[in-house]
Order: C-alpha cells, then sequence, then structure tokens
C-alpha cells in the first residue's frame, strides 16, 4: 500500500522542546502523523502521513460509547552514529494484530506499520531526543468509527500513529516504587480482555491506581480476579520476583499482558544463567518467603519505565520491604543491559534492534537532484 506524504511546510513546524531533561511524559506530540482508514468489504484505504492535528469523529462513533478499541506502544532510540533505533517492534506488531483480533477490528500487515513509522520518522527524525533516556514514544491505535449508537462491531475502523518526545523515566537515577495489594478489585478476568492492550483494562484501573495513591503508595499490584490470590501485574507493567536466588514470574495464556520486555528480560536472564520460573506465584507464598528473608527483589516491567524496582509492598495494612529496600543488583543489571542495547550503545547478541537512518533519502534526492542540475 502506498502512503501519501504531505509534510507541514517548515514554517508551520513546532518548536522542538529545548530542556530535554523536562519532557515528562505523554505531553508533547510531533509535528506529523499517521492514519489509515478501513471499511468493511473494502479493506485499508487512505494512508496518509499528514499534519498532526485533531481529528473529527462523529459524536455517535461506536468507539464512544462501547470502547472498540486498541493499541501499542514502543519507542525509537537515538544511537551514537546518528541512526535511530527501533526495539522489537515486530513484536509490538504482532500484538497489535491479536489485540485486534480479540476485539473484533481488523488486522494490519506489520510491514504497512513499520513503513508508517519509517514515513514518520523520516520527516520527524528532530524530534527524536539525544540525551540518554530520553526517546521517541511510538502510539499506534485503532478504533471503530462507525456512527451507530447500537452494539456491534463497527464497518469503518481508523488507524493512526502519533509520536512524541518523553523523558528518562529516573532523571535521578532508580526510584524504587511502594506497591499497594489490591483487594477491592479486579483489573482482567478469565476469558477477558486482560491479555490484549485495550482501553477498557485500563479505565478499569483508574479508580484503584487513585486509591492506591491516596493511600500513599505508587502503583497497585494486581491479583488474579477469580481468587484474589495470585500475583498478576504491577500497574500496567509485568511483575518479576527474585526469591531465593530464582526470577519468578507469572506466566502468559490468561489475563497477563505479554510484555515485549517482560520477554527480553526473561531472555536476558536465561543468557545469564540466572534461574527463572513462569509460574503461578501467590501472595502467601510471597509473604511465606518474605518471613524467611528470601524475597529479595520485586521489579515492574514495561516500556515506558523499562524496569521499576519495587522497595515496599503493602497487603492488609501491612508494609512489607523487599531485600534491603534498594535497587536490587538484578534489577540495575537488567535495566542497564536493556537501555545499553536499545541505545545502541552495547551489542545487540538477540537481533533485537532495527535501525533507520532518517534524513539520507533526502540526502539522496538532494544529490540526485544536483548531479541532474550539474549535467
Ligand atoms: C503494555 C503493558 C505491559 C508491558 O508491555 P511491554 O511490551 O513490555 O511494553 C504490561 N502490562 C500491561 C497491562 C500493559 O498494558
Amino acid at each position: 500500500m502506498d502512503i501519501k506524504i504531505e509534510p507541514v511546510p517548515l514554517a508551520e513546524r513546532k518548536p522542538k522542546p529545548s530542556d530535554e531533561s523536562a519532557l515528562g511524559f505523554g505531553k508533547l506530540y510531533s509535528d506529523h502523523m499517521f492514519s489509515m482508514r478501513w471499511t468493511r468489504g473494502v479493506g485499508w484505504h487512505d494512508a496518509l502521513v499528514s499534519k498532526y492535528k485533531p481529528i473529527a469523529i462523529e459524536p455517535s462513533a461506536l468507539v464512544l460509547h462501547y470502547g472498540q478499541t486498541i493499541f501499542e506502544g514502543l519507542k525509537a532510540y537515538r544511537n551514537p552514529k546518528g541512526g535511530i533505533n527501533l526495539f522489537r517492534a515486530e513484536n509490538n506488531f504482532n500484538r497489535f494484530n491479536i489485540s485486534a483480533q480479540r476485539l473484533d477490528l481488523p488486522t494490519v500487515e506489520p510491514t504497512v506499520l513499520i513503513k508508517a513509522i519509517e514515513a514518520l520518522i523520516e520527516l520527524d527524525h528532530e524530534w527524536v531526543p539525544h540525551s540518554q533516556g530520553a526517546s521517541l514514544y511510538v502510539r499506534p491505535f485503532m478504533f471503530g468509527v462507525e456512527p451507530y449508537v447500537g452494539l456491534k462491531s463497527s464497518s469503518q475502523v481508523q488507524l493512526l500513529v502519533i509520536t512524541g518526545p518523553v523523558g528518562a523515566y529516573y532523571p535521578e537515577g532508580f526510584n524504587p516504587v511502594k506497591l499497594q495489594v489490591c483487594e477491592k478489585y479486579s483489573r482482567a478476568g478469565p476469558g477477558g480482555l486482560g491479555s490484549v492492550k485495550t482501553a477498557a483494562n485500563y479505565a478499569a484501573s483508574l479508580l484503584a491506581e487513585k486509591e492506591a495513591q491516596q493511600a500513599g503508595f505508587t502503583q497497585v499490584l494486581w491479583l488474579d480476579a477469580a481468587e484474589r490470590k495470585f500475583i498478576e501485574e504491577v500497574g500496567s507493567m509485568n511483575i518479576l520476583l527474585k526469591i531465593g536466588g530464582t526470577v519468578i514470574t507469572p506466566p502468559l495464556g490468561g489475563t497477563i499482558l505479554s510484555g515485549i520486555t517482560r520477554d527480553s528480560v526473561l531472555a536476558l536472564l536465561r543468557s545469564w544463567n540466572v534461574p527463572v520460573e513462569e509460574r503461578r506465584i501467590s501472595i502467601d507464598e510471597v509473604l511465606e518467603q518474605h518471613r524467611q528473608g528470601k524475597l529479595e527483589e520485586i521489579f515492574g516491567a514495561g516500556t515506558a519505565a523499562v524496569i521499576s524496582p519495587v522497595s515496599v509492598m503493602n497487603f492488609k495494612g501491612e508494609n512489607y520491604t523487599v531485600g534491603d529496600g534498594a535497587t536490587g543488583p538484578i534489577a540495575k543489571r537488567l535495566f542497564e543491559e536493556l537501555t545499553g542495547i536499545q541505545y545502541g550503545i552495547k551489542p545487540d547478541p538477540f537481533g533485537w534492534i532495527q535501525t533507520l537512518y532518517p534524513g539520507q533519502q533526502q540526502a539522496q534526492v538532494q544529490t540526485a537532484n544536483a548531479a541532474r542540475a550539474a549535467n
């Protein structure tokens, strides 16, 4: 599929942020976005890169009423040689299609999304931050836009990709978080939507996160919905626990999101010969291991924070300090190794990185034009 490109005139482009240490997360957007439409019986059409701007949808658009929408999140990192690294992007696009199928939305060829991101970064490469820790966040999403206030799958779908610079999650180094085990609410139930990236899961978590924060905790530790017994996820990250030298993480295949960071962490740990177990682990077992002094580390894993160490876990009003309350050695090593690979500072033994060289296409065109002019 051909992508039509409508570059924003240079004079209309937004100023780039001058202070990369104050970027924060999700506040700024680059000059361009990608859009594409799908119509039942026709397929995907009207692929376009154009100005980032408000979109118009009907008030009766299905997504606004029944939540038929999915998203992905990945980052582009500037490497020391001037290229721009994408990290395991094809995994994001495969997962996008798994989410699409669960929400009865159309799937998209991963190559189309790769092309869309290449086209966006070609135009907006100056938006990719230069400082270590900062990156360009890439957010593909799609939603049903058919105007119809009745429950059904939309016959018209809008897909967008927006990008924006985001700051280092830990500007002053690792900052361990405090978790509260959530006893009142569930994130996702068996057979539900927990294993896919769809808005409903995050809507379901908002009140729980707010109540945990009001109680003085950073994030919620989710237990399974059926028994409120087994550890599932932390906030919107996967969770890993180091107990007696073994790293344990809940298994996929149910209510847990299949995180690409989680998968990368497991691959690194196995390559370092650290024992790893993907199995269910109950909150009772975690507390028992804590009593025995074997709970060494807990950390979250996800694209936004990469690794998020946990200092304190609160359950039924009781605080439990994890290890010595500071960032553990495995969390630290994983953070350094993963970010090292993402920023092209460390070797990439797993073939996780794809490098784009934006600006060169333009440079080649200019050279060709200059050659033509000279003849
Ligand atoms: C996105 C997400 C993750 C992390 O996935 P990554 O691919 O590592 O970014 C984990 N849990 C939930 C609920 C998520 O939405």
